[in-house]
């Protein structure tokens, strides 16, 4: 698919970051000589840095996991508006990039649904007029699970969401809820309300995609189909909206209005907010350990609750370093952190064998 995009969108730079398919697609170039201009072709993480260091009009960071928090810092050193996905860049260093866009005087604009429903809810409001954000959840694969039904759920399972379909890394967050509890995180640095003021309220249809509670009792909520395009869309033509063809709403066939409290399972949620009660690194520490979690239970590795298990095990003994606010050192501090962590889930496992 990547190839087909190449063709339509004639890109100039492109990187792919596996160097072996890096490799394939450059000789499918020179074998169909489709492409009749001179096009840059990157791979790596050398790549990616370079890439996110191109000026642009806006960046659309959709990167998967940790790996997207450089690219954000990149493209807002560069005064690059940041149409963000990638949710993980706030909870490993949420203070930095803030600041950073702050300083840098650019934009951030949340493409997860529900943080552009906030955006969208929020119009001219002010912030400080915010009394609760509730972020809606469909709940994911497993709303109905206790804990005995999730001892025996397969990653099979938990790549079946029942109203969205996404990436593996993202169905498995939110079968964990951790998805969830990282969006409390992002909400509460995109918009600066504390974390005790996020709720989150299940709706199993998925139409409401997060609404705001202000002072004055008055709800604003945000609706529209189960389509993440219109989301994207919304980021890339803020603050105007454009015609598409996207489904409506169909009022009357749907409940809209349907909620349901917490998931049965509220441990992926627990787990970010002691995070970031913890504070300093905790969040990061999560984060790192969670990608690494779920790579290890997609390949089977380990079972569904571990994955609690040992995140837990890592908030409890990771080290945290003293804190400056120097963004400099924190990135260093990072890449400390995540070699740390790698060891102690290692050490983890094998007490588990
Ligand atoms: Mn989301």
């Amino acid at each position: 698919m990547f190839y087909e995009q190449i063709l339509e969108f004639k890109p100039e730079i492109i990187c792919v970051f596996s160097q072996v398919e890096c490799e394939k697609l450059k000789k499918r170039i020179l074998k169909e000589k489709k492409i009749k201009y001179s096009i840059k072709i990157l791979s790596d993480i050398d790549g990616l840095e370079y890439i996110s260091k191109v000026k642009v009009d806006l960046v659309v960071n959709a990167l998967t996991g940790s790996i997207g928090l450089i690219p954000s810092l990149n493209t807002i050193r560069k005064k690059n508006n940041l149409a963000l996905a990638n949710k993980e860049s706030l909870v490993l260093a949420g203070n930095i990039i803030i600041r950073e866009a702050k300083l840098n005087n650019i934009k951030i604009l949340p493409i997860d649904s529900e943080h552009s429903a906030i955006l969208q809810a929020l119009g001219n409001n002010n912030i400080s007029d915010i009394e609760k954000i509730y972020l809606t959840a469909s709940g994911g694969p497993f709303h109905e699970y206790c804990l005995d039904d999730l001892k025996k759920v397969k990653s099979n399972d938990a790549l079946k969401h029942p109203t969205w379909h996404m990436g593996k890394k993202i169905s498995i967050d939110s079968a964990t809820m951790i998805n969830k509890g990282f969006e409390i995180i992002e909400a509460h640095y995109l918009f600066d309300i504390d974390i005790k003021n996020i709720k989150v309220v299940i709706n199993k249809e998925s139409l409401i995609h997060s609404m705001i509670l202000f002072k004055d009792n008055s709800v604003i909520a945000q609706l529209s189909d189960r389509d993440m395009r219109i989301a994207i869309q919304y980021a890339l033509t803020y603050p105007c909206r454009i015609k598409n063809n996207f489904k409506k709403i169909n009022f009357l066939e749907n409940k809209i209005l349907n909620f349901d409290d917490y998931n049965k399972n509220l441990l992926g949620i627990k787990l970010c907010i002691k995070a970031m009660n913890l504070g300093k690194l905790a969040p990061a520490a999560l984060c790192f350990a969670n990608d690494i979690l779920v790579d290890k239970f997609l390949k089977n590795e380990i079972r569904f609750l571990d994955i609690y298990k040992i995140l837990d095990f890592v908030l409890d003994n990771y080290f945290d370093f003293d804190f400056d606010d120097n963004k400099e050192e924190i990135l260093i501090r990072l890449d400390n952190l995540k070699s740390k962590i790698e060891k102690l889930i290692e050490e983890f496992i094998e007490t588990m064998r």
